[in-house]
């Protein structure tokens, strides 16, 4: 029998859902090609700063919408596929954005609770609210 997953890891999914339509809704297009569905697959909403750190995992300034070939596949330009020539565009077109992620990449949050994520996923749904 699968074991019963966590209440922590239910709420980090959700989280992460939740974000990740924001993400999209504030980046309909992809940022690097301009184009949208159906011309592209879908938009993804990329983290600037990986997932990994959970400080800037629910940052909405964090996200980034991109097509599936910017976001992994391109080998000359994409987040994942060719990240030292996205870094560089990021800091040529949105200077902001990488002035953010240059001042909170090191960011750290702990402990991670129950309770932390309920707080990222009541500042997200007020947000969203307000899209
Ligand atoms: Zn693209």
């Amino acid at each position: 029998m699968p074991r019963k997953r966590s209440q922590k890891s239910k709420l980090q999914d959700q989280a992460d859902a939740l974000w990740a339509e924001i993400i999209r809704c504030i980046w309909p297009r992809c940022a690097v090609c301009n184009e949208a569905p159906p011309v592209v697959r879908n938009i993804q909403a990329h983290h600037l700063i990986g997932r990994a750190r959970r400080a800037t995992r629910y940052k909405i300034e964090n996200g980034i919408g991109l097509c599936p070939s910017h976001h992994v596949f391109s080998s000359t330009l994409s987040a994942h596929g060719a990240p030292l020539a996205f870094s560089d565009w990021l800091r040529a077109t949105h200077p902001g954005i990488d002035q953010w992620v240059r001042e909170h990449h090191r960011d750290i949050v702990t402990p991670i609770t129950e309770g932390w994520y309920r707080e990222q996923i009541e500042r997200l749904e007020q947000f969203k609210e307000g899209l």
